[in-house]
């Protein structure tokens, strides 16, 4: 603002002079990070250190890391969450800053206070982005923090889409495509293991081979100096097996209420966030299916080809770019999920379009971003697959959950009065078993009215006799 505005708006009163010292008692503006303040370098040097990776989720993460591993880099995912865990991530935090990001900082923290690591032998992994959350502040923090503590010498990647991946170097190219085929690896396991642990007989066999396919998968994407072809081949055998050893594990025939679960990604991702929420209405009777991270990569993709129509870049280079980038990661999803189709046919993930679409009519994707609007078409979809309520799992203060919350009354009126509920996590304890138990009776309450019938659910042990439904509705990087 202006003297000369201040003194119109002011209808004259006061002198100019007055006007200019109180103008110069106003806090400045802080600039934008430079190229040379940012604390995203992009000559970060990560020959003879171990990277380090947060988890979100756990298998995930491991994929992950099997990812960078491909390419000659020494990864490790952080070790358990715990109270140390918030304990140091409060420590060096006020307060106002998002749950997930004290889980992370604490994470990292833990490993140079607890464990010792030698700062010139370390990174640590944190993406950063643009986006309108506070998801963008994460890296500076943690740069900040680093050094206070006088971990200079501790270098973090945290390359973005938007540099073109500048910080992992030539082998960027390589080490994308491996990634997306991890990230999907991630999201068929964890699929696996959402349908099936909840009808185990044994308890605990589940996850005993959702941790042996971990070991299985993340050897094959670990393999260095192979054609993505020959991995392709190697990925899809030992996703098979995967397949078989879920196939063979006993279950039980039970009617369980289907949740649909949405919301903020790392925290309904990371188990130690939500305090296992998932496992809490597992043990009270329903089964959970999850929105898994592949949704979020396509949703960048979408977000790229928006602006790409709203900037007139269409059929342009950057538009071309992001056309084949579709392209590859549609062919690697589709050769992925090839032999999943009768597995997931009762679980069809969905189209990103088809979200973005159902979202519409409460948050239009032109004029809203992140993950609310994810959640919106997400839980609207879940409602048409047949869920029986839909949970979304947001850490306390995010502003997707709280916009969110704001729209679900709507939506459930307009879908059937299906139960909708936004659990908020910060770290605090909590009965979430009480909460879980009223909203479990809500679901089995409209699971006995709805009018959308259930797609019933994939009985374990019997693949071969599940009837095939329906595939995965194809991409149309066009659209
Ligand atoms: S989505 Fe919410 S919790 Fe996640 S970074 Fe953004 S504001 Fe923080």
């Amino acid at each position: 603002m202006t003297t000369e505005t201040i003194l119109k708006s002011g209808n004259g009163k006061g002198s100019k002079q007055a006007v200019e010292q109180a103008l110069a008692a106003l806090p400045q503006p802080i600039a934008a990070y430079t190229p040379d303040t940012s604390p995203v370098r992009a000559d970060v040097n990560l020959k003879d250190r171990t990277l380090w990776l947060c988890r979100m989720p756990y298998g995930g993460s491991r994929m992950l890391a099997a990812a960078f591993c491909s390419i000659g880099l020494d990864t490790h995912v952080t070790p358990d969450e715990d109270a140390r865990t918030l304990e140091l991530g409060a420590k060096y935090t006020s307060g106002d800053e998002c749950y997930p990001q004290r889980i992370v900082l604490g994470d990292y923290l833990k490993l140079l206070e607890d464990q010792g690591l030698e700062p010139r032998k370390t990174a640590f992994l944190l993406p950063t982005a643009n986006g309108p959350c506070r998801f963008g502040q994460y890296v500076g923090l943690l740069r900040r923090v680093l050094d206070e503590l006088g971990y200079h010498d501790v270098e973090i990647l945290s390359f973005t889409s938007a540099d073109g991946y500048a910080g992992i170097g030539e082998q960027a190219g390589e080490l994308i495509r491996t990634a997306w085929r991890a990230v999907l690896v991630q999201d068929i396991l964890l699929k696996l293991l959402l349908m099936t642990r909840p009808y185990e007989v044994e308890p605990g066999s589940t996850d005993r081979v959702y941790l042996e396919c971990l070991d299985l998968m993340g050897e094959i994407i670990a393999r260095q100096k192979i054609p993505h072809k020959e991995r392709m081949v190697a990925l899809k055998a030992g996703l098979r097996r995967c397949k078989e050893k879920f196939s063979v594990i006993p279950v039980k025939k039970e009617d369980r209420p289907l949740i649909g679960v949405v919301g903020e990604i790392f925290c309904r991702l990371n188990t130690f966030a939500n305090n296992e929420l998932i496992r809490h209405i597992e043990a009270q009777g329903g089964e959970c299916w999850l929105a898994g991270v592949g949704e979020w990569v396509w949703y960048t993709n979408a977000e790229a080809f928006r602006r790409h129509r709203e900037e007139k870049r269409r059929f342009r280079k950057e538009w071309l770019k992001t056309f084949l980038t579709a392209r590859i990661m549609h062919k690697d999803e589709k050769a992925l999920l090839e032999d999943f189709r009768e597995v997931f046919a009762s679980r069809p993930e969905p189209h990103i379009h088809e979200l973005l679409e159902y979202a519409r009519p409460y948050l239009p994707q032109e004029g809203a971003m992140g993950e609310m609007v994810l959640s919106t078409g997400g839980a609207i979809y879940l409602y048409h697959q047949g869920a029986d309520g839909i949970v979304d799992i947001s850490p306390f203060t995010c502003m997707n959950g709280i916009v969110t919350e704001a729209i679900y009354p709507r939506v459930s009126k307009d879908h059937e009065n299906i139960p909708i509920r936004v659990f908020y996590f910060d770290g605090t304890n909590r009965d979430l078993d009480r909460d879980v138990g009223i909203f479990l009776e809500l679901a089995r309450t409209y699971k006995r009215r709805k009018k959308i019938p259930g797609r019933g659910k994939w009985s374990a042990g019997k693949i071969s006799r599940t009837p095939e439904q329906e595939a995965r509705p194809g991409y149309s990087p066009t659209t």
